[in-house]
């Protein structure tokens, strides 16, 4: 019996099975005979069956089943194509596969979407590689709409990388002014953490080369003491606070768009993370709209105890909100990152760097104190941690927080987790923390991990073992980190190649095909409280669904990042087809 029915079903069945056992020998013709009325019962007037497929269950058992039936929005049964068949009315839409692949709708549980999408929306000038791979193609760009634009009007621009561009350096105000006009120019970096800006730009800002630094910022200087344009941290904010306001409908707009994209790749879910409330109020018009397929998660930026005091006082918590829009965790910085050299390690430092062991931006006290206010108020705790003196300190900040409000599954995460030894994985099971992973990295930003020692590399954003130590990760793209789909992400975590070297790094970390599934699928939906509700294919479960263009369980590594999605299925409803 493959056929998988919801739980009324299940019961059932079982009471036959046992009357079966009194008939001994006829049971396997009486479990027959008896499967077609039971059938019939649990998933007839289905609206929508898909049969001819491959379908890659995500179940404990490992199953491929044919044909995947649905009533309203949710699973009313899989199995073969002849099982399925008893799910068909004359009402019932029926698609046919033609023998392709189906997987469940993809998780990424760390993105930045919608500040991805209002870049695009923006029409700003998208300078990430491979879009923009040097300093040149910037600038030529920044010259074609110095020509196109009105006069004195911004041109603004992200993610710029200086360490993928061939010219391994950064962009400086000399290389935009020739072209600039009188444009102010900013153009902030794939990190987040530095920005550069033209000389009209400066001006605007009133930055000259006797400036001071602002606190937590620098403006960069030449060997003349003329600032370079350059803008690190805090400084960042002499000159964005000047960039043109949005228009109110912008991060709506942003919403739709970023919908789209999602579901182009065969993501229906995705946690978008460190929102402000203009971004929470765009994500809700979009949904009153009917723009919003894609299923969202909202987590919101805490940077103080101010912030968890508000967020805590405000009443909602974790889980509120429906399938399509909701309320996730409460997110928090413990360290830096690591193209800024800001991540928290213990010794050795990074090449280089003797006296560098980065930057813990909460005390151990205030951590507590921010989670405790959070976590007593109902809100899943998400930190972002990628040092492993960042993550000890989340860790102790975790444990404290479940030990003094006796919580039994509050299921915290650690963001990133990027140097993930033993010892701290140990921690991660015994606590039951989720490492929200990033398995893209490896490929897109494998060469940061060298700067920090051989040692660290064989620990940077592991996956095996994860899974040997019994450490639930899932995995996100922190687009605009690295590229919104998620094919990238299972690509990199079966290979592990590195981009600038085309090294693998730590091999022994490579995941099966299947492995690097399950973090997109069922350990995504788990990181959201939302097992029961996605990420296998099901009776009961939510109808997310995609169909790919080729067998991924068996497709050679290196075509995982080609993958095509051809349809995307939200509760039951087609909501992208490829053209
Ligand atoms: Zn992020």
């Amino acid at each position: 019996m493959r056929l998988l029915v919801p739980s009324l079903g299940r019961r059932k069945m079982s009471a036959r099975v046992r009357l079966d056992v009194a008939t001994a020998g006829l049971s396997v013709v009486w479990l027959a005979l008896a499967a077609v009325p039971m059938r019939a019962q649990t998933c007839a007037n289905s609206d929508l069956v898909v049969r001819n497929a491959k379908i890659v269950v995500m179940d404990d058992s490992g199953r491929i089943a044919e044909a995947i039936a649905v009533r309203a929005t949710r699973i009313s049964a899989v199995g073969t194509n002849q099982e399925i068949a008893a799910c068909i009315s004359p009402s019932t839409r029926v698609i046919d596969a033609q023998g392709r692949t189906i997987l469940p709708g993809l998780i990424d549980v760390h993105t930045h979407g919608l500040e991805w999408a209002k870049g695009v929306v923006r029409n700003q000038i998208d300078a990430a590689y491979p879009a923009m791979k040097s300093i040149s193609e910037v600038v030529a760009e920044v010259s074609k709409r110095a020509k196109s634009q009105k006069p004195g009007e911004w041109i603004v621009g992200a993610g710029w990388d200086d360490g993928k561009y061939s010219d391994r350096r950064y962009i400086l105000k000399s290389d935009i002014d020739p072209v600039s006009g009188d444009h102010p120019v900013y153009l902030s970096h794939v990190s987040g953490h530095l920005a550069i800006a033209n000389s009209a730009a400066l001006k605007l800002a009133a930055v000259t080369r006797d400036t001071p630094n602002p606190s937590g910022g620098i403006i960069e200087h030449d060997a003349q003491g003329e600032p370079t344009g350059i803008l690190k941290d805090n400084a960042m904010e002499l000159v964005s606070h000047l960039l043109p306001a949005d228009p109110p409908d912008l991060p709506a707009r942003a919403a739709k768009y970023l919908s789209e994209q999602a579901l182009s790749f065969g993501l229906t879910t995705i946690h978008d993370i460190s929102l402000l409330p203009d971004d929470i109020r765009g994500y809700q018009q979009a949904a009153n709209a009917g723009w919003l397929k894609l299923r969202v998660q909202m987590v919101p930026l805490v940077r103080n105890i101010a912030d968890a005091q508000t967020l805590a006082a405000s009443g909602w918590f974790t889980g509120f909100g429906n399938d399509r829009l909701k309320i996730g965790g409460a997110k928090m910085f413990a360290d830096g990152g690591m193209a800024a050299r800001t991540i928290a390690i213990y010794p050795p430092p990074a090449a280089g760097e003797s006296d560098n062991f980065g930057l813990l931006i909460w005390t151990p006290e205030d951590m507590q104190k921010a989670h405790r206010i959070l976590a007593a108020a109902g809100w899943q705790l998400i930190t972002h941690a990628i040092g492993d003196r960042a993550m000890d300190e989340v860790l102790d900040s975790y444990a404290a927080a479940s030990k003094a409000l006796n919580l039994t599954d509050p299921r915290f995460r650690i963001d990133h987790g990027g140097i993930s030894t033993p010892a701290i994985q140990k921690r991660l099971k015994e606590q039951h923390v989720i490492v929200d992973g990033n398995p893209p990295f490896v490929y897109w930003i494998g060469g940061w991990f060298r700067k920090y020692g051989p040692e660290r590399v064989r620990w940077s954003y592991p996956g095996k073992s994860y899974i040997t130590n019994g450490v639930i990760a899932a995995a996100g793209s922190d687009v605009p980190v690295t590229p919104l789909t998620p094919w990238w992400g299972v690509w990199a975590a079966v290979v592990r190649r590195e981009l600038t070297t085309g090294e693998i790094l730590a091999p022994e970390e490579r995941l099966t095909i299947r492995e690097a599934l399950t973090l997109y699928t069922r350990n995504g939906a788990y990181a959201g409280f939302e097992e029961k509700s996605k990420g296998s294919l099901e009776p009961g479960k939510l109808a997310d669904f995609i169909v790919v263009d080729r067998d991924v369980l068996a497709v050679p590594s290196d075509e995982l990042k080609d993958v095509q999605v051809l349809m995307t299925f939200v509760g039951g409803e087609l909501c992208y087809q490829k053209r």
